[in-house]
């Protein structure tokens, strides 16, 4: 029997989940292997943002992760707007005066707080040993009867290893998800909200040319019905990062790819009731833009994030759509829970794993389920069609704030002491 120092951790895939993953279990002195199918650790160059909760996480899972996130983020720009997390404009309003004033404001403890993807994990990267990630590795298969009890871990490429505990990172369509459940069973899939986001990295400048400088400097949403175009500075206030959310009653034509190609043309059509400040942002796009299919987990959320020596982490476990701005945020408050149950001095065996993980489901499946179904409520918010509420936005406001309460308003590090108590409890029973 192997031994906990020998103990391995597969972490199937190199996003925020798996890298925030791997760090926090890495300097508690737990062994780690991070597979990743991509050819090396890469992102797609947009942006990110992370609320309080989110901050909170990286510190606790390790403080070298908070650090790394303070190198590349990006605040609004004004000293005044430090605590704003988005000034939320009515484009009915939106008349091309750059000096329009908000319908209201969404303050924080810590306000907006910006990175491009692809430059926070590149920091992240940095804080595992360079032997642990392993490129190029598509998880196809895993089976029991590995030595020593491990599981045997079987990839695309028709290589193989063993873990003691998978931890699958592995994103929206994960694949453990569906070898966990079955390829039937209908989490293995995620499905369309009805809803596409056509994504943008303009340059500063221009973007204070097209909406002005209070818009493009600090965070903006734009709202209007059927739609919303927010933006942020990201890069040290190089530039703006622009999402701009179209609702539609058409089914998306491929759910297997979350892509698809359209057209600056096509982003003008869709907001061309927004306003002379929000077209001419959006001409500032290339005229080739994708367009991202918002999918997630609400229809049919998985019935349980662990399963004896395999557990879902991030948007596996809780794809959401994006409109919170909290996915992420929870892939790392998921990583913050594991980390500290993982690294239990009680640990020594394989039961401990199960135990750990069946309590990492029990602390973690309703607030993360609660996440996927909220975010649907507030996208609906943004954009006047929530039942209820649609465009009154005195309404609107007290629900945002509401809901953002229940994202930022928790205590993470208590969060993972409760979960010791129980593993121990549940260990000791
Ligand atoms: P992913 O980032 O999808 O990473 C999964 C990794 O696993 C990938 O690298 C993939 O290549 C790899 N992989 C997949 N399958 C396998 C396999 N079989 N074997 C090996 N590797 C595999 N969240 C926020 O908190 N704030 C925001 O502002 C925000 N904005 C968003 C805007 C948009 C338009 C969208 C779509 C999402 C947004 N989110 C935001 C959500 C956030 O992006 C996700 O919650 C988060 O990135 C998920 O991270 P993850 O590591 O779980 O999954």
């Amino acid at each position: 029997m192997a031994t906990k120092k020998d103990h391995v951790f597969a972490i199937i895939g190199g996003g925020i989940a798996g890298l925030t993953l791997a760090v926090a279990l890495h300097h508690r002195g737990l062994r780690i292997k991070i597979f990743e199918q991509a050819g090396q650790m890469q992102e797609i160059g947009a942006g990110v943002a992370f609320t309080p909760n989110a901050l909170q996480a990286m510190r606790v899972c390790h403080p070298a992760i908070y650090e790394a996130y303070e190198r590349v983020r990006t605040r609004n720009l004004w000293p005044c707007k430090q605590k704003v997390w988005f000034d939320f404009y009515d484009t009915r309003n939106e008349d091309g005066d750059a000096a329009a004033k908000p319908a209201f404001t969404i303050s924080n403890d810590v306000g907006q707080n910006g990175v491009l993807r692809a430059h926070f994990l590149d920091e992240l990267i940095k804080l595992v040993p360079r032997e642990a990630a392993h490129v190029g590795k598509r998880l196809a298969s895993y089976e029991e009867g590995g030595p020593d009890g491990r599981l045997r871990l079987r990839f695309a490429d028709g290589s193989e290893d063993e873990a003691d505990v998978i931890l699958a990172c592995d994103g929206i369509k994960s694949r453990v998800r569906q070898l966990l459940f079955g390829a039937h069973h209908p989490c293995a899939l995620p499905s369309y909200t009805h809803r596409y986001a056509y994504r943008a990295l303009v340059p500063m400048e221009e973007a204070v040319d097209a909406i002005g400088k209070e818009k493009a400097q600090n965070a903006a949403m734009h709202m209007g019905k059927g739609g919303h175009v927010l933006t942020f500075p990201v890069n040290h206030g190089q530039t703006v990062n622009v999402v701009a959310f179209h609702a539609t009653s058409e089914e998306w034509p491929d759910s297997s790819k979350l892509t698809a190609q359209s057209t600056r043309e096509a982003a003008l059509r869709d907001f061309s009731n927004f306003g002379p400040g929000i077209t001419k942002l959006l001409k500032l796009t290339s005229p080739k833009l994708d367009i991202w299919a918002i999918f997630d987990l609400g229809e049919n959320p998985p019935p349980t994030f662990a399963m004896d020596r395999v557990c879902l982490v991030g948007d596996a476990a809780h794809a959401t759509s994006p409109h919170h701005g909290a996915g992420a945020g929870f892939c790392i408050e998921d990583a913050a829970v594991l980390a500290h149950l993982l690294a239990s001095e009680e640990i020594s065996d394989h039961r401990g794993h199960r135990v750990a993980l069946a309590v990492y489901d029990a602390v973690r499946r309703e607030r993360g389920s609660w996440l996927v179904q909220s975010s649907r409520r507030i996208g609906d918010t943004y954009e006047w069609m929530a039942e209820g509420i649609e465009d009154d936005l005195a309404k609107a406001e007290e629900e945002i704030k509401y809901r953002n309460g229940v994202i930022a308003d928790v205590d993470v590090e208590a969060m993972c002491h409760q979960a010791r108590e129980e593993f121990s409890k549940r260990w000791r029973a």
